[in-house]
């Protein structure tokens, strides 16, 4: 499935490493911590509404950190700053939470003994996702780290992922993207120019001849 390009992304949350599972342990450890009641459900939901507006560009990566705690926390007066401290203390134990899915690492692994080059195509941040990769044991010094925040464009607008290639060198019709986001993995990709296969954990997708759909990473295991 993978074998005949010269280089292959994976998008990280919800594909390599379960970013939800993490998501709200971390949340109700954190908020055990400052004394409220735990609520995952409401803080996936900000998450969820406050991260696409960072997709579409409306804020700053900052913006809708700051954001997603001054509505969780119901505290709309709090400056960017002392928001942005309060979600450090999120941070650490959603960190601290992180695990890989299976398999993660083997496909990595046989990516690299294939020769192909291989990159983390995310919306992240480059420190916080390369702390997750190394906290799950997945990390590698032959990763190439395509974050968002530092590329200047977020998926799924066709600048990251032009931005992205040049960055590893290869041409579209060479590479090949793995990801559980239909439009920021799969369809936008695919619009320029790049295969794509779509990671259906949750097997909630439906079949589409544009594209593969799996529902774990061990099915890319040894494939043709
Ligand atoms: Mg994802």
């Amino acid at each position: 499935m993978l074998n005949s390009y010269r280089a292959v992304l994976f998008d990280l949350d919800g594909t390599l490493v379960n970013h939800s599972d993490a998501a709200r342990a971390g949340v109700i450890t954190w908020s055990r911590e400052l004394g409220i009641s735990p609520d995952p459900a409401r803080w996936l939901a900000l998450e969820q509404q406050w991260f696409l507006a960072f997709e579409r560009g409306e804020v700053t990566h900052s913006g809708q950190r700051a954001a997603r705690v001054r509505e969780y926390l119901c505290e709309p007066k709090l400056s960017e700053a002392a928001a942005l401290q309060l979600f450090n203390g999120f941070l650490h134990q959603y960190i601290a939470s992180m695990q890989p899915f299976s398999d993660a690492a083997e496909v990595l692994e046989q990516c690299f003994d294939c020769g192909q080059l291989v990159g983390i195509a995310t919306n992240g941040a480059a420190n916080l996702q390369t702390a997750k990769l190394r906290t799950t044991g997945l990390w590698d010094d032959r990763l190439i780290m395509l974050a968002a925040v530092e590329i200047g464009a977020a998926k799924p607008n066709p600048e990251f992922y032009a931005r992205a290639l040049d960055i590893v060198g290869t041409a579209p019709s060479d590479t090949i993207m793995v990801g559980d986001s239909l439009p920021n993995d799969v369809l936008a990709p695919i619009a320029a120019g790049i295969a794509a296969i779509h990671v259906d954990h949750a097997g909630t997708g439906t079949a589409d001849p544009r594209y593969p759909t799996i529902r774990g990473l061990s099915e890319l295991l040894n494939a043709p």
